[in-house]
């Protein structure tokens, strides 16, 4: 099945993992966006040298830019650059999947470990979110726009996680302790909420998505998901979000997960 996302997409943490995964799908598939702005903290260093090739491979629809998550400039910079490159200046899907985790118990976990997960995971994906807003409104309000919400009009996806889920922490948490990244995530959920209800009445849908337990870096070998499997499912549910999935959480299957 061709997950149809027409117009132009920017997914962050691109260079490794889900990220990668996400942008060589969205390249492979027989109705490509019309752009894919590939972002990540070092595209001219080693571990992009999958992506870049990518991008080689795909000349006219692959940009890779600079964007770290915990750095103010280089988010402004990337929004700058992609408005550049768009013709009429419309980001119809931002995909804020770059994260990172530090596994510990309690009695690991410091402010440091805190507030490190914290800015990446949670005010990283504010800033970036509101640094292309004004990309993302201009393609749902563009003539022609459809008046249905949906990733084809203007979305933003928040890669979250099950174990941001405080309804199932009990089930999760004694495998898994991850303080700071169960916390970060838990605040990415509501940042989510929040620019739903505020970026409705643009037309612009925000929801969370939560890519099941996956073999990359972070998910370990151990996972019982390809990143295959786990993007072509959220891209599935991305191609298919409308009015209905505003300030939802849902996994890569689509089903909905309890806050
Ligand atoms: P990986 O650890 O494999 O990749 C993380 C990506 O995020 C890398 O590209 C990394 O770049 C990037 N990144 C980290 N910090 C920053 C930053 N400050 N600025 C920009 N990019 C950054 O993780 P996954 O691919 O597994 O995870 C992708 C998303 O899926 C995350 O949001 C994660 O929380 C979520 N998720 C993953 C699960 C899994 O089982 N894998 C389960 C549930 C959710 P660099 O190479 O520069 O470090």
């Amino acid at each position: 099945m061709c997950a149809r996302l027409s117009g132009s997409v920017l997914v962050t943490g691109s260079n490794r993992g889900i990220g990668l995964e996400l942008v060589r799908q969205l390249c492979e598939s027989p109705c490509p966006p019309t752009h894919i702005f590939a972002a990540c903290r070092d595209p001219d260093g080693p571990n992009a040298k999958v992506l870049r090739d990518l991008a080689l491979k795909h000349p006219q629809l692959v940009t890779t830019l600079c964007l770290d998550t915990t750095n103010q400039g280089t988010i402004a910079e990337a929004a700058r650059l992609v408005g550049d490159q768009l013709k009429d200046g419309s980001l119809n899907l931002l995909i804020n999947n770059a994260a990172i985790n530090i596994p510990g118990s309690l009695a690991d976990t410091g402010e440091k470990e805190m507030m490190e997960v914290f800015l990446t995971n949670t005010v990283g994906p504010m800033l970036v979110t509101k640094e292309f807003l004004p990309h993302l409104r201009t393609a749902a309000s563009r003539p022609g726009a459809q008046s249905e919400m949906s990733c084809r009009r203007a979305a933003v996806v928040n890669v979250s996680t099950l174990f941001s889920s405080i309804q199932r922490c009990h089930e999760t948490f004694l495998r898994a302790p991850m303080y700071p990244y169960r916390v970060s995530k838990a605040a990415l959920n509501m940042l989510t909420r929040c620019l739903s209800e505020d970026l409705r009445a643009d037309g612009i849908l925000v929801m969370a998505l939560h890519p099941g337990w996956v073999q990359t870096d972070m998910g370990g070998p151990q996972a019982p998901l390809s990143t295959e499997d786990s993007v072509k499912g959220m891209l599935n549910v991305i191609s298919s979000l409308s009015d209905q999935h505003v300030g939802a959480l849902l996994d890569w299957e689509g089903k909905s997960i309890p806050w």
